[in-house]
Order: C-alpha cells, then structure tokens, then sequence
C-alpha cells in the first residue's frame, strides 16, 4: 500500500517542479475506425489519413509522464510504429486502445514495444461483444489477440468494456476471464460528446446496470490488490455518473492534461459537447500553445464545466492529486468488507432516492448528457467533411483498407 501511494504521489505533477513538469496527453491520431459500435459513432465521420497528425507534429508535444494513443482504430494507421517510436522519446508509459482486430500489426507493434500497454475494447461475452461492436468475428479477433500478447510475456494487456443496458449482465463474467488470464479490467459507461459523433448514449435500466457495478465493487473489494480497491471506487464513481450525480473529484482536464485530435487541435479532454480547442500544434510550438490567451480561456471553461464526466482519462489523474479522497472510500469500504458489510449500491442517496419513487427516470435522464435533438459538431475539419458528400464513413475506411491490403 505504502509503495502504491508513493507510486502516486510520483506521479502527481502538482507536485513536479513546473519546469520539469510532465502530463498527461491523449494522442487521437485518426478518426477512421473499422468497427460499427453502437454507442460511438466516429466510424461515421472518419478524418481524411492526409490530414492525421504527423511526426513532425508529435515531435512537439511535451514530456508526459503517461500517453494514451486513441483513435478511431489507431491501428489503421500503417505508421504506427514510427508514432509509437517517437512518443517513447517523451512519455514514461504508453498505452493503445484499439478494437484488436489487426492482430498481426498489433503483434509486430509488441514485438518492438514490449513495454507499451495495449487495451482491447470487448464489450461483453461473445454474441453481446458482436452485437454491440458491429465486428464479424470481433469476440474471437480480440480475444485471440490478448492471448497471443499474454503468450508473448506482455505484462501490461487488458479488457476495456464500455457497460450499458445491452451488456451490464456479462460485466462480472468478463472480468473474471481478464483476471484468470491475469489481465488489467477496465470500465466505462455511456458518454456524449462530439466525439462519439452523436449525442444518444443513454443507460435506460440504470438500477439493473448499478446493481452490476455494484457486483463488480465487491470482488474488487474482495481482492488482495490495491490496485483492484481504488478501480473499486472509479466503478463506485459511475455508479454516481450513471445517476448524473455531480463528479466524485475535481475535473483539471486541460491544466496538466490534454488531449490532442487528428489535426493538432489541442482540447482538454473528449467529452464537451462540442470541440474546444486551446490551439493547434501544427502551427504552433507547445510552449507558445500551452501559455496562450485561448488555451486560458478553455481552462476557464473547464473550471465551470458540468457535464460531470467519468472517464478514465480525466478521473486518473484526479485520483493521483486528490488522493486522500479515494483513499479514505477505499479503506472505509475494505473494513467493512472485512465486517461482513459489503459495499451496496443504496450507499449513493440518489440511488435510494430513485429506488424509493422520490426522483423519477424523466428527471435523471433531463440531467443527463444525453440529448436526441441536439446537433453535436463531429469535430472534423472542412476537408474531411468534404468526403463525405456523396460517400458515407463506412464506405470510405471501406476503400482505404481496401487500398492498405492491395
Ligand atoms: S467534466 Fe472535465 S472531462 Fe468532462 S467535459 Fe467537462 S472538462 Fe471535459
């Protein structure tokens, strides 16, 4: 435990000297994907691969002390090993999410990156995976990809899960197979923003997915890892994010976390409603970006920001500086546990509230970020928005792996 806080502590960059400061940054290096994920649209709205950010521009970003590289499918990109090549230069740790489909570039990636942490997105058991996920043999390819990686001797591979209605009941069986094959387990829950393209991501059945979450807290809880208690109260947290409760901890997305899209346009984070943009690094040198008049102004926005998101993105830093907070949840819910009390999801007012006729669906789901009517901006730039006049998303990744392959 003494080792984990410490770990944390390391790497809280409140506490580094500013001029050697280093963040935290996504790197979102395509908006192309191959898979038809009902909960995320970007398949529908790819970026045109001329325009994807490019060495040159990953050369400038800061030193970061972890690094995310996202997309779209990142391994659509056949230059991926040069991106990866050259974060590695300025990032302490490095981590891929990625549908796992191109197996034999994720395999070669490993082969020179064996310490890059890769994250497979497996939405459930197999038919479940397949339906959500729109991937023909998407269960099999993931999953087949793991094992490979596990064989290989990678230390850091893992599930990522995004829980919703469809899926809630295989959350528990998926993290058992993940912690059999000695697999990292990472969730999520439903989000809106321009980066899911649409803005209809709902949970419907939120007592049904709570009470999941809630079987998932507790073999956490049950564990002898550390590591394992404080993912129990991230999973506690969206709980609280599915009641569109207010968020557990602070949000400093954009202070000393960033992320940054296909075109160099550097934003806060992926889950405002519309992109907000702090510069673009193609034209700009960091220093000059970071320390700018807009850059100030999106912090400002982020200060009053009450969309009250919980992704792992923005609560991971968070739990790092505001360590205290989880700590003390983890320590109450861990003697508890050993009292026989385990922890219940009707700890969580609202969840009582709810359950016992005091606020209704309607009223949580007006608090949500949910919004059918509303016109959500894609975050594409005018020329990749060019191609889609007379051509859909679909047809357009379509021709350009068609394109890779011959
Ligand atoms: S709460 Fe934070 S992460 Fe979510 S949209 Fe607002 S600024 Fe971004």
């Amino acid at each position: 435990m003494t080792k984990l806080l410490k770990s944390m502590k390391d790497k809280d960059p409140g506490r580094v000297n500013m001029s050697e400061k280093k963040l935290n940054g996504t790197v979102i290096v395509t908006y192309r994907c191959n898979a038809r994920c009902s909960m995320c649209n970007r398949y529908k709205a790819p970026s045109k691969p001329e325009e994807e950010i490019s060495i040159e521009t990953i050369k400038k970003l800061p030193k970061m002390y972890f690094t995310n590289i996202t997309g779209g499918e990142p391994f659509i990109r056949k230059d991926l090993k040069d991106i990866v090549r050259e974060l590695k230069k300025k990032s302490d740790r490095i981590v891929i999410s990625t549908n796992g489909f191109f197996t034999d570039r994720i395999i070669d990636l490993c082969k020179e990156f064996p310490d890059v942490g890769i994250r497979i997105s497996i939405e459930g058991l197999e038919d479940t995976n397949n339906q959500i996920r729109g991937l023909e043999n998407g269960y099999q390819r993931g999953y087949e990809t793991l094992k490979k990686l596990v064989d290989m001797g990678m230390k850091d591979v893992g599930f990522g899960m995004t829980v919703q209605d469809k899926n809630a009941c295989d959350l528990v069986p998926l993290y058992e197979i993940s912690n059999n094959l000695g697999m990292e387990f990472a969730t999520a829950s439903l989000h809106n923003s321009f980066y899911f393209v649409e803005a209809k991501n709902i949970i419907h059945d939120r007592i049904m997915v709570a009470e999941n979450f809630e079987k998932l807290i507790n073999r956490l809880l049950q564990s002898n890892s550390p590591k394992k208690w404080f993912r129990a109260y991230f999973n506690h947290g969206l709980i609280n994010y599915i009641f569109s409760q207010k968020r557990l901890l602070p949000c400093d997305m954009s202070f000393d976390t960033f992320f940054i899209d296909p075109y160099g346009d550097v934003m806060p984070c992926n889950g405002t409603k519309d992109k907000e943009v702090m510069g673009n690094l193609n034209e700009q040198q960091w220093d000059e970006l970071w320390n700018s008049k807009m850059a100030d102004e999106v912090r400002a926005k982020v200060r009053t920001c009450d969309r009250n998101c919980w992704m792992i993105g923005s609560v991971s830093p968070a739990m790092h500086k505001y360590i205290w907070k989880p700590l003390m949840w983890v320590i109450i819910h861990k003697m508890k546990f050993w009292t026989k009390n385990k922890y219940s999801m009707y700890e969580n007012k609202i969840v009582r509230d709810y359950k016992e006729g005091r606020i209704s669906k309607e009223f949580l789901d007006r608090c949500s970020t949910c919004d059918m009517n509303s016109n959500v901006n894609n975050g594409l730039s005018k020329e990749s928005m060019e191609q889609l006049k007379g051509k859909t998303g679909e047809e357009i990744v379509a021709e350009d792996l068609k394109n890779q392959i011959d």
